[in-house]
């Protein structure tokens, strides 16, 4: 026992090692990926009960040279780590702007709105809002077609000047949804106090609604609760007719999910975007 003790150990010190290498060349990688091209945004519809879309999320894809396809859940993390989170999402903000301006202009989406993800890391920065300025102006898109997705992972230490510049956003026009909501650690009081339109519920409290109490209690009462402070509520992960029925029965109008749409090239979405027009 103590030998096969002693090779577990070393197995682990032994994963752990591959596990830093594999990190250390994910940076390396990622470095590049910026000036060799490697991101694309794909674009995944939210639509409502009727399947009539309404917008979409702008999200992360990492098409490395060998055509291998990483997930933004695993390089977002040591995106945000090592601060390269910080041009990636420059990029990915200038790249949606641009693309919503694409769509405005090519008039298939008059009303169509554009959500982008935000890191907490890069909201954080004391230059977001000159940054974000900025693209907007070199775009010439809209502020008011955008709609800025942050998690509860954003600082609330100095409470008062994130609402500020929450403030100055949406003086801007943009809007400001709370992803991923349920899973982090704001307080009811803070749901109050930000200036938000809108609350993403969480796949994990979608995903077995239809075969877990309490998570379709938990959904209900998300959705509940956005409505009592008059916020639009999105479901996120919809997969199925049943997950469907029941957020909408509850009161959810906005929904994304495998159900009606996932995750596609821009190119894609315009011929969608097309066909919605002339419906
Ligand atoms: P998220 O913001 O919660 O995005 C929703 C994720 O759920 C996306 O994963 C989407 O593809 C996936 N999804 C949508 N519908 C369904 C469904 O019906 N079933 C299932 N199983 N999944 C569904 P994705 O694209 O892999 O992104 C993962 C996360 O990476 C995002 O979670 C977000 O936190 C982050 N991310 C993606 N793009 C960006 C970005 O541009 N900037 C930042 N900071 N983070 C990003
Ligand atoms: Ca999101
Ligand atoms: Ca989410
Ligand atoms: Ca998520």
């Amino acid at each position: 026992a103590k030998e096969g003790g002693r090779d577990g150990y070393r197995f682990y010190q032994l994963e752990m090692q591959t596990d830093a290498d594999a990190k250390l060349q994910m940076e390396t990688d990622l470095r590049h990926a910026l000036s060799a091209n490697e991101f694309k945004l794909y674009y995944q519809p939210q639509v409502d009960e009727f399947g009539r879309i309404l917008g979409a999320e702008a999200l992360l894809r990492w098409f490395k040279k060998d055509g291998e396809m990483v997930s933004p859940s695993e390089f977002i993390p040591i995106a945000e780590m090592t601060g390269l989170i910080l041009p990636i999402g420059e990029w990915v903000i200038k790249e949606a702007f641009g693309q919503l301006k694409k769509w405005k202009q090519a008039d298939i989406a008059p009303d169509f709105r554009l959500s982008i993800n935000i890191s907490p890391y890069q909201f954080d920065q004391d230059n977001f809002l000159e940054t974000i300025t900025s693209l907007l102006n070199e775009t010439g898109v809209s502020a008011s077609y955008v709609t800025l997705e942050i998690t509860e992972g954003i600082t609330v230490k100095d409470i008062h000047l994130t609402i500020d510049k929450m403030h100055a956003l949406t003086d801007l026009g943009f809007k400001i949804s709370m992803d991923d909501f349920g899973t982090g650690y704001s307080s009811l009081m803070y749901l109050k106090k930000l200036p938000l339109s809108e609350l993403k519920v969480d796949q994990s409290f979608v995903r077995d609604l239809h075969v877990d109490q309490s998570d379709a209690e938990i959904a209900a009462t998300i959705i509940a609760m956005a409505k009592s402070l008059s916020l639009d509520v999105v479901a996120e992960g919809v997969e199925k007719e049943s997950q469907l029925s029941f957020l909408t029965y509850h009161g959810c109008s906005v929904f994304q999910g495998y159900y009606f749409h996932k995750p596609m090239p821009a190119k894609e979405m315009d011929d969608l975007l097309f066909r919605n027009v002339v419906v």
